[in-house]
């Protein structure tokens, strides 16, 4: 098997008769040599093929999207919280 480093995940599983599953493991848990840059495994979120990280490109997208939509949402309302205590206290 490392004779052929532009191997797919699926065409090592076949050749080498390994499980996937177990080949997905060891690709995920990098023990690979990076020269296998073709072993693909799916992501975690919509099962199609990726070769770096653990989501793909889309995923990656809808995931940024939220984590940039919850940081801009949290500061705001603690801002605002903080303003409010502020006001207060001077009223006092
Ligand atoms: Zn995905």
């Amino acid at each position: 098997m490392w004779k052929h480093p532009a191997t797919h995940t699926r065409q090592l599983s076949n050749a080498t008769g390994t499980p996937m599953i177990l080949l997905i493991d060891w690709v995920r848990a990098g023990k690979f040599p990076s020269t296998y840059n073709q072993l693909d495994y799916p992501c975690e979120s919509c099962q199609s093929s990726i070769y770096a990280g653990r989501l793909c490109h889309s995923c990656l997208g809808t995931f940024r999207t939220a984590a940039l939509d919850i940081q801009t949402r949290i500061p705001r309302r603690t801002v605002a919280g903080l303003f409010s205590i502020a006001g207060r206290a001077k009223s006092y």
